[in-house]
């Protein structure tokens, strides 16, 4: 017979559940309607993942992401199970298509947008369905009160009167009550059981630093700690400068953000994960599908913009298990700073209104009119166009797309093509002139046909492991074809696809949704509020303080987090662990003697000070530190 462990085993390749997947598990399986709140990497997916295998019929699974939903697409079609999704720009008939596979090609899975849903036609083939169960995947989506709100999540419920037998499952990170209780509501969920997996990551050190020199503090970070680690920044460029700044100082890393072509995206992430370059510095752009075990230290340059997200992204860290650090380095301007860009770049809804409207504009769409397919949509151009802020209009279009107004996916994946510009000899006789590009363009030719004809679509890593060079090498060798017109050489675009769900009505639309938005906007300012004090509160646990903030009533206090080691620190007496430093030493620097110890710069300062003026110990010529 079938189990629950069997598939885990066979299809998954895991002998045992974690806690509390399990139970979890037979709750789905025995009909109940499920709340999972499970911390991000908590291994959610499986929890609707196997009862549907153990099920008859089709799993219908709602998610916010089309990238999400491409990848557990393809996690489940690598493991031979039958799995779809509806691409955006399916034609009716494509679509009828599709529905049949579902029904007679023994699919498991169907994954869509909660903005598919509210299609009529989508709605009349699901209930012709033969339903196993419905999933709502990262359901704080339906709430307010989550940090990305969709409302198109809260129509979601639709689903129960097209299949009124079937149950649900909610699964998501977020697990403050007010969210919980949303959920249940908006799911109409009344007979609900929650299982619950406390958020506590007793490996995770929550750290707060306040430094006037942040670069300083980073490069002593990394010199102790040489270990994997994501540094997040709050704007592409600083991803750039921050990771050139750690290179020269001999950390290798590489960097990553949002404007990056997907494949140099790619190739940012592949050298991180095979340590090629440890550390990445990233916008919040990096998140998503990250599953490195043995990150050890995030750290953030600039305040996360809310509670939420600093636990996701701090969340990265100690996978494994293993001790790991998250640190927030910050300053006394920061917290006025943080407010002031929250400011610039958050629109009213007037500016709303305004990119709304150049959006049709700018694809010379006329009033009244809705063109059903896809458009390639060039962000920093649209700006440039109508001189507008980048930040603000960045929000601007979220919000349209979570309101259903448009919709953008940023992960566009298209290929790089390349066209010879010249025939064969002359390429031959280049070739024999610069020796270094022979091998490279040998193997481009023998993997490529029709190159000299047309644009011919290639994949750089694929090119790069034939010819046995980096990636970055092919797109350098590439550039360089380009630049002495031999090729033409279109690099995979960073644009992203864009879709207009409603026809052109300018600012009727906006005035719509006008409410939407005003709670949107409060919401935001409200979360970097939190963030905020939870900064500033160095009286309370960091943990403690975050387990509060998720609704859990008595946590207990990590002892490791910045709060706690420096209450310890008054207590343990800094001196005598100086002194017991220096009897294993002989002579330090102070610098030496605070990277070995985890008090703070200013507290070891003045112990040094006292003992000084106690002659316990004296200073040598070289300024360091030893033991009379
Ligand atoms: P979540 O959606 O909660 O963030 P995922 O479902 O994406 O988490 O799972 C995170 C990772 O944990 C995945 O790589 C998954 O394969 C792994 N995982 C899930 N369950 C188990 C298990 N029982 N044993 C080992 N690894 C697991
Ligand atoms: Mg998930």
């Amino acid at each position: 017979m079938l189990t629950p462990q069997n598939i885990l085993k066979t299809y998954w390749g895991f002998n045992s559940f974690k806690e509390p997947q399990e139970e979890i598990i037979s709750s789905v399986l025995q009909g109940n309607n499920v709340i999972a709140l499970l911390p991000t990497g908590g291994g959610k997916s499986i929890c609707f993942q196997i009862p549907a295998l153990l099920k008859e019929g089709v799993c219908i699974v709602i998610s916010p992401l089309i990238a999400l939903m491409q990848d557990q697409v393809t996690n489940l079609t690598n493991k031979d199970i039958k799995a779809m999704t509806i691409p955006s720009g399916s034609s009716q008939d494509e679509m009828i298509t599709l529905f049949d596979n579902l029904r007679f090609g023994n699919y498991k899975f169907l994954y869509l947008s909660p903005e598919r849903l509210q299609s009529k036609f989508i709605q009349d083939k699901i209930s012709q369905l033969n339903v196993s169960l419905i999933a709502i995947d990262e359901a704080h989506c339906i709430s307010e009160w989550g940090h990305d709100f969709r409302p198109s999540y809260q129509q979601i419920s639709i689903l129960k009167e097209l299949q009124p037998k079937v149950n649900i499952i909610a699964l998501t990170a977020t697990a403050t009550p007010k969210v919980v209780t949303d959920i249940a509501n908006y799911l109409k969920l009344d007979d609900v059981t929650v299982f619950k997996k406390l958020f506590s990551r007793e490996n995770l050190a929550y750290q707060i630093y306040f430094t006037e020199d942040k670069l300083y503090k980073l490069k002593q970070i990394f010199t102790k700690t040489k270990a994997p680690a994501i540094v997040y920044v709050n704007t592409r460029n600083k991803t750039k400068e921050i990771s050139t700044y750690l290179n020269a100082n001999g950390f290798k890393s590489g960097f990553y953000h949002g404007g990056l072509s997907s494949i140099e995206k790619k190739i940012a992430f592949d050298d991180w994960m095979n340590e090629k370059t440890p550390i990445i510095v990233a916008t919040n752009a990096f998140g998503m599908g990250i599953d490195k075990p043995n990150v050890r230290v995030v750290i953030h340059l600039n305040l996360p913009s809310s509670i939420e997200n600093y636990i996701q992204e701090a969340g990265r860290g100690g996978r494994d298990g293993n001790k790991a650090f998250s640190v927030v380095l910050t300053n006394n301007g920061d917290i006025a700073t943080t407010r002031e860009i929250q400011q610039k770049s958050l629109p009213d809804i007037e500016e709303i209104k305004q990119i709304h409207k150049k959006l049709y504009q700018h694809f010379q769409i006329a009033k009244g009119e809705l063109i059903e397919e896809g458009f390639d949509f060039n962000f920093l151009a649209f700006c440039n166009k109508y001189n507008f802020i980048p930040s603000k209009t960045f929000n601007g279009l979220q919000i349209l797309h979570s309101n259903g107004i448009i919709q953008l996916n940023n992960d566009f994946h298209q290929k790089s093509t390349i066209q010879f510009l010249v025939n064969s000899a002359q390429i031959l006789r280049y070739a024999n002139k610069y020796p270094t590009k022979k091998t490279f363009l040998n193997s481009l030719l023998r993997m490529y046909g029709g190159l000299f004809e047309q644009a011919v679509k290639i994949d750089e890593f694929y090119l790069a492991k034939k010819a046995g060079i980096t990636s970055w090498t092919v797109i350098e060798i590439l550039e360089k074809l380009q630049e002495d017109n031999l090729i033409e050489y279109h690099k995979a675009t960073n644009n992203s696809e864009l879709y207009f769900l409603h026809p052109r009505e300018d600012d009727k639309t906006i005035n719509r949704i006008s409410k939407n938005i005003d709670v949107y906007l409060k919401l935001k300012y409200q979360k970097t509020e939190e963030l905020i004090r939870f900064i500033e509160n160095n009286d309370v646990c960091r943990s403690v303080q975050l387990l509060n903030y998720f609704g859990e009533k008595s946590p207990k206090k990590c002892g490791i987090c910045d709060v706690c080691l420096q209450k310890k620190s008054t207590v343990k007496n800094i001196s005598s662990e100086i002194i017991e430093l220096l009897q294993d030493k002989s002579a330090l620097s102070s610098k030496e003697i605070y990277e070995q110890l985890s008090f703070k710069e200013a507290d070891i300062l003045i112990n040094l000070r006292n003992l000084l003026s106690e002659e316990k110990i004296g200073l040598s010529n070289y300024n360091k530190y030893f033991l009379r």
